[in-house]
């Protein structure tokens, strides 16, 4: 009987496994540009045209190649990178697979010159149709020079899968701008038909995300550190000004290679948790320098993913540098007023939902400062020059004597970098919804309502964590009635209800006795609190809230928390701002909504002139 299987020419088996490899000409372009990187280039120029789809040059100066190892460089399975099994063990370099050069080989014609330092004379080699058509003596740069030309020339199927210029060309752009952003150090040229569209001498850090994302992103970028044994963590986050709707602006780099990793992502997204709404993602780059031996980067041809050894401790370890690195941040929206416009509307803000939606966005943008309009029919004016008038009326202080308040005296700001008062100051009420206050840096104005929301918020988790409840016991309890559905929700949520204060015990027939209740709660309004806070837990478990914790912290919260029209003493005023900047995240409520908003004292010198 004949035999049927047959070993693939190598041809078929090349252009076969090109196809992992090589998917566009981006992936062309990574590949080039890692070898320059591992051939320790100082400067790399990469040249497109045709969105690489007719020419994809890069030029490095790095060590070049012999003569001899510039025609081994186009087998398959042929590396100067790796040699033995414990070489996997741990990869230094970015390739190692050695197939790249191969596989774009497969399916392109190449034209390489290269030349090693100490050698008069270089190497050209021309490879079409995977092979070698000539090599020859030239005169050449040290370093290399690998010119593709027209890309899958020869695998139609692939060629017309390519995406409009366009779209091909911004991956490519993406390629460059990581490896530029991974390598400060390395001197960067791109370019694209005719148009230079990056060219960069080496820097650091900074100063190479200032040339790639412009000042403006710089001035809002936080900065992340943390030194362990085992691992270094070194890098920057965005402000939530900076948050857009896409996933695009995040950038993991692992010793030196750009990767995608849920983990790590995941637990910059967690550290950002209440400063964004679900629905926009944080601007970071991180770079993470871990032992080789405790990753796997040979998880995929493309090394886009990496497996970590110790995963759990590396989500929380990035989870704590991001979280502190915000605690430690200045991130309160400073809003200033501008010629012609009410309010400033900052150039590229956060805003997603029309407000009253559930979960609300952070819209330093509109939100009212000196509130333009109130619900109330107010209206504090704003002149053309947005001069505030009716100052008196608006803004009358409070009618106690007023507290002067040392809080520095009282050391009761954790969060070094936020807020710095002024020695002393006097705490105002707007119209029994606003706080206001002198800081060291100018105004800040505190929503009442919100800041209350915050302590409680957190006040609950703490009662979670450590169960111990502040209860005060009923004199006498009250008897209520509810609807089935909703007392099969008491019943559930009994012990955490207890948790957070609000003894109940269940009597059957749909009916419930609250025998204590949480201290914040007000006597005479705890009916009125327990029956919205289980309504809002369930508008929350259907907006998809899963954690009862989490949900029912949010819950109480904005039910117990004092509202926007209630009247507050100086004392009372003075605690609230207190217990605010004793809680983790005094900026934002449990739902993303600002909690003050400060004026800086240059606005206010700008808006009187006195700049
Ligand atoms: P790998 O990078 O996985 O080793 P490649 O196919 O990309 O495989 O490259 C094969 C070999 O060719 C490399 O190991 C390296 O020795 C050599 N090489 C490729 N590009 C360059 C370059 N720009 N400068 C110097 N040597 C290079
Ligand atoms: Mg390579």
């Amino acid at each position: 009987m004949a035999r049927k299987i047959q070993i693939m020419a190598p041809e078929l088996a090349n252009k076969i496994a090109a196809g992992e490899v090589i998917q566009r000409p981006a992936s062309v372009v990574k590949e080039l540009i890692e070898n320059s990187i591992d051939a320790g280039a100082t400067r790399i120029h990469v040249h497109v045209r045709e969105a690489g789809k007719s020419l994809i040059h890069v030029i490095d100066d790095g060590e070049g190649m012999s003569d001899e190892d510039a025609s081994m460089a186009f087998r398959r399975h042929a590396t100067s990178k790796i040699r033995t099994t414990d070489d996997l063990e741990h990869i230094v370099t970015l390739g190692f697979r050695g197939e790249a050069l191969a596989s774009i080989a497969a399916v392109s014609h190449v034209e390489m010159k290269t030349r090693q330092h100490g050698d008069d004379l270089g190497t050209l080699i021309r490879i079409e149709n995977d092979e070698i058509r000539e090599r020859s003596k030239v005169s050449c740069d040290v370093g290399t020079s690998i010119a593709v030309k027209n890309l899958f020339y020869n695998t139609p199927a692939r060629r017309n899968f390519l995406k409009t210029n366009q779209t091909e060309l911004r991956n490519i752009t993406d390629v460059v701008v990581r490896y530029a952003l991974a390598y400060p150090g390395l001197g960067w040229k791109y370019t694209s038909d005719n148009e230079v569209l990056i060219d960069v001498k080496s820097s650091n850090y900074v100063q190479r995300i200032q040339n790639i994302f412009g000042k403006r992103t710089t001035e809002l970028l936080l900065e992340v550190k943390e030194e362990l044994e085992f691992l270094s963590l070194y890098g920057f986050i965005g402000t939530p000004e900076l948050a857009r709707k896409n996933r695009a602006e995040h950038y993991i780099f692992l010793n030196g290679r750009f990767i995608y990793s849920k983990l790590i992502s995941h637990a910059v997204f967690q550290a950002y948790e209440h400063l964004l709404t679900s629905s926009v993602f944080p601007f970071f780059i991180l770079y993470l320098t871990i032992n080789p031996r405790k990753i796997d980067v040979n998880v995929h041809p493309s090394k886009y993913e990496v497996k970590f050894e110790n995963e759990s401790d590396i989500f929380k370890i990035v989870l704590s540098a991001v979280r502190r690195a915000l605690a430690e941040g200045d991130i309160i929206p400073n809003v200033s007023i501008r010629e012609g416009s009410a309010v400033e509307q900052g150039d590229s803000m956060v805003r997603t939902k029309k407000q009253n939606s559930t979960s609300h966005p952070i819209q330093y943008s509109t939100v009212p400062i000196f509130s333009i309009k109130t619900e109330h029919g107010l209206h504090q004016q704003l002149t053309q020059r947005g001069i505030i008038l009716g100052y008196e009326e608006s803004i009358a202080p409070v009618s106690h004597p007023h507290i002067t308040v040392d809080f520095e005296g009282n050391q009761i700001i954790p969060h070094s970098g936020g807020l710095q008062y002024a020695s002393s100051q006097t705490l105002w009420q707007v119209h029994n919804k606003y706080i206001i206050s002198s800081i060291k840096s100018g105004l800040m104005i505190v929503d009442q309502h919100v800041a209350h929301e915050r302590i409680l918020y957190e006040r609950v988790l703490n009662n979670f964590q450590n169960s111990l409840p502040t209860s005060q016991q009923l004199l006498f309890p009250e008897t209520i009635e509810l609807h089935p559905s909703e007392y099969a929700l008491v019943k559930e949520l009994q012990p955490y209800l207890a948790q957070i204060g609000f003894v109940v015990k269940l009597f059957g027939k749909n009916t419930v006795v609250l025998e204590g209740i949480p201290a914040d709660v007000r006597i005479g309004n705890e009916r009125k609190i327990l029956q919205e806070v289980l309504d809002e837990y369930k508008a929350n478990e259907h907006a998809g809230i899963r954690d009862i914790h989490d949900n029912l912290a949010k819950s109480f919260a904005c039910k117990a928390a004092i509202k926007a029209g209630d009247p507050l003493t100086s004392q009372e005023m003075l605690v609230l701002i207190e217990q605010l900047f004793l809680t983790k995240m005094p900026y934002v409520c449990p739902h993303g909504r600002p909690v003050l908003i400060k004026i800086p004292l240059e606005e206010l010198d700008k808006r009187f002139g006195r700049t």
